[in-house]
C-alpha cells in the first residue's frame, strides 16, 4: 500500500535494528484518515471471505480494527491481557511473549463473543516474531471459529512470524513488508 510505505518513510524512525516507532500516526498520535484507507484495503483484501468479526489484541490494534470493522460492517472483539486466571471457564485463554516488552501475558477472550458460527478476520498494527498472531489464532481455534486470515499492518519481513504463518496455511496480508532497517538508511520495503 504505497500511501502507507510514503507515510513510514517520512514519519517513521528506526530504533536499533529491528523496532520501528511510528507513534505520530499509528500506535500513539493515530492519522484516522490513514486508518480509513488501511480499512479500505484489507476490506478489498478481504471482502469475499463472509467477515462477521475482528478480533485484535489491546492495545495498539484497537484503533486500526475499530476503523476497518466500519468498513465490514461487523463487531470487533480485542483480547485483553489480564492478570487473572481462566477459574470459570468462561473465557478462551491463551499465552503470548510481547516482543516489545519481553514479558509473557494471558490474553483471553470472553466465549460471549467468539463461537463456532463465527469467521474472524485478525487485525494487528505489526507482525514481527509472530507470537501475537500466534495467541490470537489460538483463541480463534479453541473457539470452533472460522479463520478467514491476518491482515496487519506493517509486517517486519525480516523477523520469522510472517513466513511461518504462511507455511502452516494461514493467510496473512500484510499493507506494508519491510526487508530490512537501520538507524542511517532508513526502511527498505519488499518489493511486490
Ligand atoms: P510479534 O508477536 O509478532 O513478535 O510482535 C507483534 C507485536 O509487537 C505487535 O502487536 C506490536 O505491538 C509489537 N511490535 C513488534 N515489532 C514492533 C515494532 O518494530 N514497532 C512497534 N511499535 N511495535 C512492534
Amino acid at each position: 500500500m504505497e500511501l502507507l510505505k510514503q507515510r513510514i518513510r517520512t514519519d517513521g524512525t528506526v530504533k536499533g535494528t529491528d523496532v520501528l516507532k511510528v507513534d505520530s500516526f499509528l500506535n500513539h498520535q493515530m492519522d484516522v484518515e490513514l486508518f480509513a484507507e488501511i480499512g479500505k484495503e484489507f476490506l478489498r483484501r478481504f471482502a469475499d471471505c463472509g467477515v462477521n468479526k475482528i478480533l485484535t489484541i489491546e492495545a495498539s490494534g484497537i484503533g486500526i480494527a475499530c476503523v476497518t470493522a466500519q468498513f465490514f460492517h461487523c463487531p470487533v472483539i480485542f483480547a485483553k491481557k489480564s492478570q487473572s486466571k481462566n477459574i470459570d471457564g468462561a473465557v478462551y485463554s491463551t499465552k503470548v511473549e510481547s516482543f516489545t516488552h519481553g514479558r509473557i501475558y494471558d490474553v483471553i477472550v470472553s466465549k460471549k463473543f467468539l463461537g463456532p458460527e463465527d469467521k474472524v478476520l485478525i487485525i494487528d498494527d505489526f507482525l514481527a516474531n509472530g507470537a501475537a498472531l500466534e495467541g490470537l489464532i489460538d483463541l480463534v481455534h479453541q473457539s470452533g471459529a472460522q479463520l478467514a486470515g491476518a491482515g496487519i499492518v506493517i509486517e517486519k519481513a525480516f523477523q520469522p512470524g510472517g513466513d511461518r504463518l504462511r507455511a502452516q496455511g494461514i493467510r496473512v496480508e500484510s499493507l506494508a513488508r519491510i526487508k530490512s532497517m537501520n538507524e542511517e538508511t532508513g526502511v527498505e520495503f519488499v518489493e511486490e
